[in-house]
């Protein structure tokens, strides 16, 4: 067969595929990246270009670009043209400074290979350490240490990382035959293995490997760095990273960047060590450096948690020039980025390395305190605080804890179970579930779980999402302690068991972990005084309104309270349902005539009437939006349901003729009312001008009730909002009742109060003809969730369950349209009936009232569109704030 020819555009594209940089090196002081790089060299490959730049001690390395990881997969998984040729330029650049050579058996080299994404992804993709060793660099390493036990084990790791990451080798494999080894030589730890142990294991491990792979462990450094380097690319699209990636929607197309740093050794002994550190409190915010190290030690022990380390401040007693350099570093690493920063280190024989440096991962407090602060210490601007807290987050904050009377009752009933390691604050109780996809399967069931786990790995990452608390037996600051059968599905703990689906609660705040379920309380806005600082900043940069969604009074309240400044919609049908209106109602959809109805309607007319009162007052002087009456009837008898097996069971065991007589009737009409498509049906306006005397019975209480206040000195400023109109005859005959109910209730009380009339915008028709509705309607609010539904076609309450989520996780959409707007879609459509409304009417009002208007990345498209303001639920009215602030800067800072 003929040598397939190469056509002269792949020799043009491999040539110019062979020019490009695919490798950047940090080596001697100098590196050809920075931290503005990250994009191209990932968060790590950034930062230790930077940290090189700067002068700090880094080890030599080069970096290979994320460009370089999207070209290997572009190619079906394989290196691009030049950057091999590239590697071996740079590697030897490192074996210059170093002094070292890789697989020189007299003076070898061993580097580490890390991922490093632009996005940090803690944990969830591959690092190889120790690569280069095999029987003779391993000698060689022994001998210029001069310590066996340290070559030895140096080698053990490598073979098992590089069996388990590279290979594909179940860790387990590994962790049995080192388990055993402990067993038969009486090893506590596996710092009491001795050298002969080690180097046994060594042999055990090779013989795994043959085993799992039919193949000899790979003892040629070259080719042991260019599998590792495609292992860690591989890992881009591992399961956990992909797991994470969705949970943080973060796109899948970035890459990741590999680094090829030099090996420095926390383990050669007690004057070496290794850790990681932050340069202030993340889950606290204080200004202190926080973390963790151990002696003697390489940085996965740190991370797999399986030895607890020691507090970071430990160090300055046990070695306090390194400590007090670090410290330095840290300080200056802090300046230099402006932004607390997570750092990693190892010690070698008394030598502090840095390792890596980024952006703090922190919870929301943190996020809030260490902004403000760092705007008090003139670090950073008020606006730039303002894009470090991500909105979401700030929802956190306002988080239910456990109530403190309830957690002692616990404790006197003897529930206390035990305290670990507070690892995030909030409180979880939830049932206890043993591993990842239990409590994937159980959270789909929609119950709340606890993930209990022997330690944390990031395998475990779906499970850990779906949970609403984690709890480890072993680790460092991540961890609680237990004692966890996976077997037996049961947890002892504090001498008692705790069995698969039984409930737990753990408050992360303090560590502690009880049996059952304790009951939570909501924290004090008031006293948050760092986010209200924040918040005030935001408010005076942000353009959108933001109000709040609310039917009640308390909520009114509450939402005041976290700053809303108005209610953009209040679902009247909410108060329908309370239990002392529910029957009325239920009699108003029985009547046989407009008579029997409006009989109903009257005795609704002074519940109505009174909730308004207790709104306008809560809300005094500020707008409240008061949409009519907008599910379909038979919502509303939804508790007779089975009511057709009921009457067949009442007649079968010979109950009351007038009962059964009863239910039949309500059964008929439940038959009357039912359709196939409910959504699209008697629902909204269409409801109001079918039955005009709900209208007339709604505006009554609406006005009504303002008069009322009025005189008691309250400035209610009602909104009357039309739901689901789609047609201008619609619109012209709700305001035609509207005025005239208007008039008539200001002439029988002798008295006018003003009030708008407007109307939601959630049928794409409406969107089409708003030029005409501006002129009858004086507002406008995008009720999204039906305009989702009607532009999409998509059941807003079947979807989900049936096949939506499967879309987002197939990517066939980008995300769900019901939490974020669909840009080109219903964005297009609000911009159309934008443009149009306001062409009839220049100040028209226009807000939001779907669910998108708590979502940040949905409030930033409102803000772009020129919306008026926003309506998200209570609790979202904070994180609303932030988000419109953000949205007008334009500055979201979530991952730097
Ligand atoms: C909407 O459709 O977006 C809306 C706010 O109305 P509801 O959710 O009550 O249908
Ligand atoms: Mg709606």
């Amino acid at each position: 067969m003929p040598a397939r020819r190469k056509t002269s555009a792949t020799r043009a594209r491999s040539r110019s595929g062979a020019r490009k940089k695919w490798v950047y090196l940090f080596s001697s002081g100098k590196a050809e990246g920075n931290a503005g790089m990250r994009a191209l060299l990932g968060g790590k490959g950034a930062g230790l270009a930077e940290m090189t730049n700067a002068g700090l001690p880094v080890p030599p390395g080069f970096t290979i670009t994320t460009e370089a990881c999207n070209a290997y997969f572009a190619a079906n998984k394989k290196l691009p043209p030049g950057l091999w040729e590239q590697v071996e330029k740079a590697l030897a650049t490192v074996e210059k400074s170093t002094g070292k050579k890789l697989g020189d058996p007299k003076n070898p080299l061993l580097v580490s290979v890390r991922s490093g994404a632009a996005m940090s992804m803690p944990g969830m993709m591959d690092t190889v350490l120790n690569l280069g060793l095999n029987d003779e660099t391993r000698a060689g390493l022994e001998k210029l240490a001069k310590d066996p036990r340290f070559a030895w084990d140096a080698y053990r790791r490598f073979i098992s990382m590089f069996g388990r990451i590279v290979l594909g080798i179940a860790g387990e494999k590994f962790e049995h035959a080192l388990e055993a080894k402990k067993k038969t030589t009486g090893a506590k730890t596996d710092a009491d293995l001795r050298p002969e142990a080690l180097r046994q294991l060594v042999d055990e491990y090779k013989a795994i490997v043959q085993r799992e792979t039919k193949k000899a462990f790979p003892t040629e450094p070259n080719a042991q760095l260019r599998l590792a380097i495609e292992a860690v690319f591989q890992s881009w699209f591992g399961r956990r990273a992909v797991d994470y990636r969705n949970q943080f929607k973060i796109r899948h197309d970035l890459g990741t960047a590999v680094s090829v740093v030099t090996m420095v050794f926390g383990n050669m002994g007690n004057d070496s060590g290794t850790g990681v550190a932050f340069t202030r409190d993340p889950n606290t915010g204080a200004k202190e450096l926080y973390g963790e190290y151990l002696i003697n030690a390489q940085g996965e022990d740190v991370v797999a948690g399986i030895r607890t380390p020691a507090k970071i401040s430990q160090l300055k007693g046990e070695m306090p020039k390194v400590y007090e350099q670090f410290e330095k570093i840290a300080k200056r690493l802090e300046k230099h980025y402006r932004d607390a920063q997570d750092l990693e280190f190892t010690i070698e024989r008394g030598k502090l390395y840095m390792l890596q440096t980024r952006s703090a991962k922190r919870t929301a407090r943190a996020a809030v305190k260490i902004a403000t602060d760092m705007v008090r210490e003139a670090v950073i601007t008020k606006d730039e605080a303002i894009g470090r807290v991500d909105p979401m987050q700030v929802e956190q904050l306002l988080l239910p804890r456990f109530d403190e009377k309830q957690v002692e009752k616990a404790r006197t009933e003897g529930r206390y179970l035990a305290k670990g390691l507070n690892a995030s604050p909030g409180a979880a109780t939830g049932r206890a579930v043993f591993d990842a996809d239990r409590a994937v399967e159980l959270k789909g069931a929609k119950q709340l779980v606890v993930l209990v786990r022997p330690e944390t790995s990031p395998d475990d990452f779906h499970g850990m999402i779906a949970a609403t608390g984690i709890l480890t037996a072993r680790g460092g600051s991540t961890s609680h302690a237990a004692d966890i059968d996976l077997g037996k599905r049961e947890m002892r703990v504090g001498g008692k068991v705790i069995k698969e689906g039984e409930p737990i609660s753990i408050d992360g705040t303090t560590g502690e972990v009880f049996a059952g379920e304790l009951p939570t309380i909501q924290p004090n806005f008031r006293e948050e005084k760092e986010l209200i600082e924040l918040l005030s900043w935001a408010d005076k940069r942000r353009r959108l309104g933001v109000w709040v969604n609310a039917d009640t009074p308390e909520e009114c309240r509450l939402a005041r309270e976290f700053g809303a400044e108005g209610v953009g919609l209040a679902r009247t049908e909410h108060m329908f349902r309370q239990a002392d209106r529910l029957p009325i109602v239920q009699d108003m959809i029985m009547a046989d005539d407009t008579a029997g109805r409006k009989k109903a309607l009257a005795k609704l007319l002074p519940f109505q009437q009174g909730d308004f009162r207790e709104m306008y007052t809560a809300m005094d002087g500020l707008s409240v939006v008061i949409r009519l009456i907008d599910p379909p009837l038979h919502e509303f008898l939804r508790e007779y349901h089975d009511l057709n097996v009921e009457i067949a069971v009442d007649r079968a065991t010979g109950k009351d003729p007038a009962e059964i007589a009863r239910k039949e009737k309500i059964w008929k009409r439940l038959e009357q009312i039912t359709e196939d498509n409910p959504m699209l049906g008697l629902r909204g306006c269409r409801l109001l001008l079918v039955f005009p005397e709900i209208l007339e019975m709604q505006i009554r209480a609406i006005l009504g009730a303002a008069i009322d206040v009025s005189e008691r000195g309250v400035k209610a400023k009602p909104e009357i909002m039309m739901p689901l109109v789609g047609t201008m005859g619609e619109l012209d005959s709700l305001y035609e009742q509207t005025t005239a109910v208007a008039e008539a209730v200001f002439k029988e009380r002798g008295k006018k109060v003003p009030y708008k009339f407007g109307t939601m915008i959630e049928i794409p028709r409406a969107c089409l003809i708003s030029d005409e509705i501006a002129i009858k309607a004086e507002f406008f609010s995008f009720g999204t969730n039906d305009l989702t539904q009607t532009i999409l076609g998509i059941s807003r309450d079947d979807a989900q369950k049936s096949f939506l989520t499967q879309y987002v996780e197939k990517k066939i959409i980008p995300s769900d349209p019901f939490q974020v707007l669909d840009r080109d879609g219903v964005g297009a459509m609000m911009r159309i009936s934008i443009e149009k409304g306001r062409k009839t009417r220049k100040d028209l009002k226009i807000g939001i009232c779907g669910e998108h208007g708590g979502d940040p990345s949905s409030i930033a498209l409102c803000h772009e569109l020129g919306l008026t303001y926003v309506s998200p639920s209570t609790y979202r009215v904070p994180v609303a704030r932030l988000a419109a602030a953000q949205a007008a800067l334009a500055t979201t800072e979530r991952d730097r």
